[in-house]
């Protein structure tokens, strides 16, 4: 492994292989998985982990916007790629790309329509979506009876998938909630079995519902952050391998007497003699203001060291009184010592939220290019 020499992400393709091949058990041989590459594969890569992810055998990828997808199209990648919010201006991409849009109001599914018959398209392949409960985006159950006039007497598109997403598939207080939203989807799908076309793919799962509840896989899961090696509960936490592993150095080390301040407002002031480190990272790198002041710590030479005062553009401060430490060490801000969720002491945030924000700023590196499963 190269020796750290500046602000890095590594990124971990091993453990990314473990994390598919844990989905892959929880789900029957049949079941198809469907990577969630969306905003840059969770923040790591998008095209790298794209890649992989269908050397795995990930049948679909799924990203957020028309751009995201193009990239992948762009890099020779084939596999059916779902959007899911794909906008109606960037349209002719969509076609022209073959991304499969999700579908999930007669407004969206009227336009593309128009589109598809001025250019004499016919049997494009669209997912609709439907509303169980997240109150989100979706057509609801009562919407069935007109999607099926819409799509009965219109041969432009073709439903190729009929799907839906958990609310709080992770969390048992919500059990009863998550069943009720089983059973609308299973409704949905049963309807459009009967009354539409048989031959479509239904999902319903992300990476929550592949973990805690596998018997709602359906024909196809949608992974996306237990990929990348977070589970939303330490049971599913336990199966996970992080992905992602931000490292930074000690760019100065300084010892402060009692009362000295650091940093913008002097927001700490030492209650005794303290050392201070300075690691080359800040809030334009991801790291948000809100892990100022002890609110996350970050591990050198094996201890935790919390971020002192406030998080500054380029840099923050971290106490390292008492660990044996010097200028040019490795610092971990998150990764195999310590996870994001561990970081994030105070629990301000989610890993979701930390993994994607990391900027583009920082370089990343891969770890295990070349080892396959
Ligand atoms: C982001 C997203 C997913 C992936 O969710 P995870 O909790 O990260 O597994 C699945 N489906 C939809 C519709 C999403 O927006």
């Amino acid at each position: 492994m190269p020796k750290i020499k500046e602000t890095r992400l590594e990124i971990d393709l091993d453990a990314l292989a473990h994390n598919f091949q844990i989905i892959k058990e929880q789900v029957a041989p049949s079941t198809q998985i469907m990577g969630v590459v969306k905003a840059f594969a969770y923040g790591t890569d998008s095209i790298v982990i794209g890649e992989k992810l269908v050397q795995l055998g990930a049948s679909h990828l799924a990203v957020a916007y028309i751009e995201e997808g193009m990239r992948f199209r762009r890099r020779g990648i084939k596999v059916p790629i779902l959007v899911f919010y794909p906008q109606l201006e960037d349209l002719p991409k969509l076609i022209k790309y073959n991304l499969i849009p999700s579908v999930y109001n007669f407004h969206f599914l009227e336009t593309l329509q128009k589109r598809l018959k001025r250019r004499k398209i016919s049997n494009f392949p669209i997912h609709i979506k439907m509303n169980t409960g997240m109150n989100r985006l979706g057509f609801d159950l009562e919407d069935l009876s007109k999607i099926k006039d819409n799509l009965l007497s219109h041969e432009c598109v073709q439903v190729t998938g009929l799907f839906s997403h958990f609310s709080s598939a992770g969390s048992e207080e919500e059990d009863d909630f998550t069943r009720e939203q089983i059973n609308k989807f299973s409704l949905a799908r049963s309807y459009f079995k009967v009354e539409i076309s048989s031959d479509f793919i239904a999902h319903l799962a992300n990476s929550s519902g592949i973990l805690s509840h596998p018997e709602a896989s359906y024909d196809m899961v949608r992974a996306g952050i237990a990929l990348y090696g977070y589970g939303n509960n330490p049971k599913e936490q336990s199966l996970l391998k992080p992905v992602a592993s931000l490292k930074t150095v000690i760019a100065q080390l300084r010892k402060i007497p009692k009362g000295a301040s650091v940093g913008y407002d002097r927001k700490f002031k030492a209650k005794q003699p303290t050392q201070i480190a300075t690691l080359p990272l800040g809030y334009a790198d991801g790291i948000s203001r809100i892990y100022g002041n002890g609110n996350a710590q970050v591990i050198i030479r094996g201890q935790k060291a919390p971020i002192v005062g406030n998080v500054c553009m380029d840099t923050l401060m971290v106490d390292v009184t008492g660990i044996e430490c010097q200028e040019g060490d490795e610092v971990e801000v998150f990764g195999q010592q310590q996870s994001a969720l561990d970081f994030d002491k105070n629990k301000q945030s989610i890993p979701y939220e930390l993994i994607t924000r990391i900027s583009r700023r920082v370089t990343r590196v891969f770890l295990n290019e070349n080892t396959s499963l």
